[in-house]
């Protein structure tokens, strides 16, 4: 027997923002988003770094039919094709009816995540142990890269132009590295330090290797060893480290987390948990969509976005004023047309650290996707402050095709703050809004997120390329 609702209720039903758990509304996906994530997992579990995110990609594009960009060919809707800039960036797009004439769909994330770097000349030996300089790449919390085992991933180019792939310590049996930490008898000083001090810059320092180079006398015999086997296995001499980019990321595997398995924990879902939907969405297009559809996968967001693969360089630029060259218009026509999602993570709310969210302006886990207006610190600088208009347009394609979304700020005004690509792209005079995904210990080397967000900015990304 149902209760009749009251005035109040049905009321607060027709005026009152709907804040709707996705397993409310959306329970009968849970097996849809459940099988997305298993892919996402794989993917995340696979490329680490944005070279094996590119090469991922690329791979993956070409078996859907994705060619190779050539401006002097001709395209005709529904071709497919990738871009690669540098091995570090990639943009695919899926050519629509009406071309770049009245704008392309873009849909902006990143690959890169927070990791250490080595330094220009990395090797040296301490008192019989070998180790490796680093320079910590993004905004990471020191502190949490000690005692964890980290794995080798980039290149170097050797002198004779000749470059060589690395990647060492993710599969069973491989050798692991590590940041070494106090013991808690001896850290009376060092737990005095803050927290960003815990470890400093010059103490993230790698564990390498500890057995010297068999021989009567010399000094640095460990780090001989070390050269030696390396010079072994990768027929590279110390010189080449000038030449190389090597990185260190968290050797974690990803896996569900939680009893009810709803969650992911693994390194790197900044912003590869935007990046998976964007182009799964775009590969997912079989009919041509009605305007190009593209998908960015950028480089370099975790530091600023500069460099020529980072979207504050002009490549996004240049590739749609060549697909506009194809419809015999400017570039900076179809820039003016075109709308974007700038697809990346947000500050999911954790309870345990409530106090530096603002509850009614925060993004929930499992609340689904989260459309965020602007990002940025203090006044708002630093960020691209997405129109009315346009958030209005995105929210009704979002409604239509009933999308599990949420909106969500960055913690409390003067919390702190962070930025996305959106005001570059926004700069190139692009209609554009952030979305992605919740994450909770974002930044971290184990960062978690919900399956239901993920899937459903999945869902959010198709509904936009498809949109009119
Ligand atoms: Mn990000
Ligand atoms: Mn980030």
């Amino acid at each position: 027997m149902s209760k009749e609702k009251t005035e109040a209720e049905l009321l607060k039903e027709k005026l009152c923002l709907k804040k709707d758990h996705f397993d409310e509304r959306f329970g009968e996906e849970t097996a849809k988003a459940d099988e997305f994530c298993a892919g996402y997992m794989e993917f995340l579990g696979t490329a680490k770094t944005e070279r094996e995110c590119n090469a991922y990609i690329i791979e993956k594009a070409k078996k859907n039919g994705f060619t190779a960009f050539d401006r002097t060919k001709s395209y005709k809707p529904s071709d497919k094709v990738y871009y690669d800039n540098r091995g570090k960036a990639v943009i695919l797009a899926v050519m629509g009816k009406k071309g770049v004439t009245e704008g392309a769909k873009i849909v902006a994330s990143h690959i890169d995540s927070p990791r250490l770097d080595l330094k220009p000349t990395p090797l040296y030996e301490d008192n019989e142990l070998a180790y490796f300089k680093t320079h910590y790449y993004g905004g990471l919390r020191k502190y949490q890269w000690g005692a964890i085992p980290l794995s080798l991933h980039g290149v170097l180019v050797r002198s004779d132009g000749t470059s060589i792939t690395v990647s060492l310590g993710e599969k069973p049996g491989e050798p692991k590295f590590v940041v070494t930490d106090l013991l808690p008898h001896l850290a009376k000083e060092q737990s005095k330090r803050t927290l960003s001090e815990g470890l400093k810059g010059e103490e993230l320092n790698i564990l390498i290797g500890s057995r010297p180079f068999k021989s009567d006398s010399g000094s640095e015999l460990v780090k001989l060893n070390i050269l030696k086997l390396l010079n072994e296995k990768y027929g590279i001499i110390e010189e080449d480290f000038i030449s190389a980019e090597l990185e260190l990321v968290p050797a974690f595997t990803v896996d569900s987390v939680g009893f009810d398995e709803s969650l992911i924990g693994g390194y790197g879902h900044d912003d590869r948990v935007c990046a998976y939907p964007a182009f799964e969405a775009l590969f997912s297009l079989t009919d041509a969509p009605e305007h190009t559809a593209v998908a960015v996968l950028a480089d370099k967001e975790e530091i600023g976005s500069d460099g020529n693969t980072g979207l504050n360089s002009s490549y996004l630029k240049y590739f749609i004023a060549d697909l506009a060259a194809l419809d015999n218009m400017e570039g900076r026509h179809a820039l003016s047309k075109s709308e974007c999602l700038s697809a990346d993570v947000n500050a999911g709310f954790d309870p345990t650290f409530a106090s530096v969210h603002d509850k009614n302006n925060a993004a929930f886990l499992n609340h689904g996707v989260v459309v965020t207006k602007y990002t940025g610190a203090r006044g708002k600088s630093g960020t691209s402050d997405a129109s009315a208009e346009f958030v209005g347009k995105v929210r009704k394609i979002l409604n239509d095709a009933s999308v599990c979304w949420q909106t969500g700020e960055m913690g409390k005004v003067d919390e702190g703050g962070g930025g996305t690509v959106a005001m570059y792209i926004a700069n190139l005079d692009v209609n554009v809004v952030d979305l992605g995904v919740p994450v909770l210990s974002m930044h971290s080397p184990y960062e978690i997120v919900a399956k239901a967000d993920v899937y459903s900015t999945y869902r959010a990304c198709e509904a936009f390329y498809k949109s009119i």
